[in-house]
């Protein structure tokens, strides 16, 4: 009789040499392929102590199996793409606006090689980045002088900061608004150093309540444009002009925060109205700041533009250093902002203008020619339809107004009951595939809004690997 004898774990130099380990080897290198093998061999010590472990499972082809998916997991990058088929074209936590092919390969260029980032090519001195863009965006908005920040956030932190420190800040209460990510306006000036002084009412502002807020005291008024929410009913507002003559009658700067800021009347495209810069600045505005990735289309921005004395005392601030955009950015920027010279094609070749406006019809007949392999990749338990559905803009722009779309919806035939759960696991298996897919859960359905839907071959493709757990 022989006794049974537990089979043992392979040395870590006999399975470094194998040439089960070689192509990880190759690929990752040896430290992180030692640091990944021992991690492995030192938990199945017990289990094959123990004997709980065949021959077969500690076998060098298999432990390599092993490792190697732990490797490329590791290695798999945390920026990842997604499809974004929630109905929310400018989606915050999806990255906003997607970029122009023009843009992309300005972003190349400048990542490549060295540039005239601070350099003057005609004289050979020292330049100022922000004279690379500013030319174009005085053409598109008419603004005496411009200055370019990190995110509209920074552009209304700086230039509360550079004009207003120390003094106070005459703002309507039905303005004192909060943005996603904990923006609000009265911490903002809070931290630029700025007095809130609120005047008027949440739903009523007259020019007189500014009129008897302002002093010796006073630095500047500040106008934010209501993006995220909409005031309705009985309203009063001061209109922009009018409160730009008071502020000037009083020696004040008018501050407008325009949040996503078009450049182009959108309503010629069939989109909801949004003032525009070049309005506000014409309007009386002496400072307008806006985002570069809401409506403009481009990257993460803030673009500060108007009175030229002004943007000079913005511009000397120190903290405007701390706050500056990088070169990628500033690339992006001008490919995009150069393709709104032709507005006539600039639905074409601006991708969250396509996007805003891709044609029902067109985003419906895509759902129907997609419902069939998605009702086959989910299985008797789901019903799959092709449906009209209303998207949003996002970003906080046109709040109220709704984007006629189509949609696959995704509905588990249970009982009521046993609903919420059956599309919280669709939820997870959607977002589990090799590119996440997101929708979005509404009266007792999954809605996977394809107007963002580019990229079909891709999201077909992968439709066979999704497996929901019932
Ligand atoms: C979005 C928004 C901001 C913040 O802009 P970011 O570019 O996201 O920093 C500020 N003010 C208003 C009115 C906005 O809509």
């Amino acid at each position: 009789m022989f006794a049974s004898v537990a089979p043992r774990l392979p040395s870590i130099d006999a399975l470094l040499r194998h040439p089960a380990c070689l192509p990880l080897l190759e690929r990752y290198g040896r430290e992180a392929l030692l640091s990944r093998l021992r991690q492995l061999l030192d938990e199945l010590r017990a289990d094959v102590l123990n004997g709980q472990l065949s021959a077969i499972e500690i076998s060098p082809q298999v432990l390599a199996g092993r490792v190697g998916e732990r490797l490329a997991q590791q290695q798999r990058s945390h920026v990842r793409r997604v499809f974004n088929l929630t109905g929310t074209v400018l989606h915050t936590n999806l990255g906003r606006a997607l970029l122009p092919d023009e843009a992309i390969d300005a972003v190349q260029m400048a990542a490549r090689y060295p540039l005239n980032l601070e350099f003057d090519l005609a004289s050979g001195k020292r330049g100022d980045r922000d004279d690379l863009i500013e030319g174009l965006i005085r053409e598109l908005t008419g603004a005496e002088a411009v200055t370019v920040v990190n995110n509209n956030a920074a552009a209304v932190l700086l230039t509360l900061n550079s004009l207003g420190a120390r003094k106070e800040g005459i703002i309507s209460r039905g303005e004192l608004i909060e943005i996603g990510g904990a923006f609000r306006i009265p911490d903002i000036m809070a931290r630029a150093g700025v007095r809130l002084h609120e005047v008027g009412t949440t739903n009523r502002t007259h020019a007189r309540d500014y009129e008897a807020a302002i002093s010796p005291r006073s630095g500047l008024i500040m106008r934010v444009h209501a993006s995220n929410y909409s005031i309705e009913g009985f309203t009063a507002r001061v209109p922009t002009a009018e409160l730009a003559e008071l502020a000037h009658r009083h020696g004040l700067p008018l501050l407008e925060d325009l949040g996503s800021g078009s450049l182009l009347d959108l309503t010629r495209w069939g989109l909801p109205a949004e003032p525009t810069v070049r309005q506000a600045l014409l309007e009386g505005a002496d400072i307008v700041t806006f985002s570069g990735d809401k409506l403009l289309g481009g990257p993460q921005a803030g673009l500060i533009v108007g009175r030229k004395e002004l943007i000079a005392k913005i511009k000397k601030n120190p903290l405007k250093r701390a706050l500056r955009v990088d070169k990628l950015t500033l690339a992006a920027l001008e490919a995009v902002l150069g393709l709104y010279r032709d507005p006539d094609r600039l639905a074409e070749r601006l991708p969250s203008l396509r996007l805003l406006t891709r044609p029902q019809a067109d985003i419906h007949a895509q759902a129907c020619r997609l419902q069939p392999a998605m009702a086959e990749a989910l299985g008797e338990p789901w019903q799959v339809s092709a449906v009209q559905a209303l998207g949003m803009i996002g970003s906080g722009s046109q709040p109220v107004a709704r984007l006629p779309s189509a949609a696959l919806c995704l509905r588990p035939h249970v009982s009521k009951r046993l609903r919420g759960r059956c599309l919280l696991n669709l939820e997870a298996a959607l977002r589990a595939l090799p590119i996440p897919v997101l929708g979005r859960i509404d009266d007792d359905a999954l809605w996977l809004d394809l107007r963002q839907l580019d990229d079909e071959p891709a999201w077909l493709a992968q439709m066979p690997q999704l497996q929901v757990e019932s």
